[in-house]
């Protein structure tokens, strides 16, 4: 556990409660301990207030995990989702597919799709499995991929050129299904 980055007391993170300490280190909890809080950088008036908020939680009646996200340690959705929104790299597709209009079972399926969480051929053999992968979707056989099945396929090609010029998708003009789903978002009428 992190002595500077991680609630280890109930008041805070340290690096936030003692914000002016310059250039706090990776020092554990557990190294801190055993030098009695005599960490480089924090002042003898900082170290007692340390050892008397660590003797504090040692003699407390309760033992529970505390939450990192929150100032008092405790966990609540509202933080886990700040906390998760402002990690996750922006993704310039999520104003599009979590409309209304879209049906829940797509926006789930194409939020999948853009983390490869769908378990075709190739993906089951990216996990180390041994798999000989044939598609279901051609008169002969071909890799399963997420391309393959959408884009690639006599089905998808058959799909894409029968209703996407109709919308102004054009199937030849993109080379894989995600730049096509992007061109649909961006040129298609909204709604189609
Ligand atoms: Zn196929």
């Amino acid at each position: 556990m992190s002595f500077w980055y991680e609630i280890w007391s109930c008041a805070g993170a340290l690096v936030d409660t003692f914000s002016d300490v310059a250039n706090p280190g990776r020092i554990s909890l557990k190294d801190a301990v055993e030098t009695n809080f005599m960490v480089p950088g924090i002042s003898d008036t900082i170290t007692t207030h340390i050892q008397g908020m660590y003797n504090a939680r040692i003699m407390a009646d309760s033992d529970t995990r505390l939450w990192l996200h929150t100032s008092d340690g405790l966990f609540t959705t509202n933080s886990a989702f700040r906390h998760l929104h402002m990690a996750v790299a922006f993704c310039p597709f999520a104003r599009f597919y979590w409309v209304k209009f879209i049906p829940k079972k797509m926006s789930v399926m194409f939020w999948r799709f853009l983390r490869n969480a769908i378990p075709v051929d190739v993906r089951i053999q990216d996990c180390a499995i041994n798999l000989a992968s044939g598609c279901v979707c051609c008169a002969h056989r071909n890799i399963e991929s997420m391309d393959h099945l959408f884009f690639r396929s006599e089905v998808a090609t058959f799909l894409w050129d029968r209703f996407g010029a109709i919308f102004g998708i054009h199937r030849l003009n993109y080379s894989c299904l995600k730049d096509t789903i992007w061109a649909w978002f961006n040129i298609a009428p909204r709604g189609s």
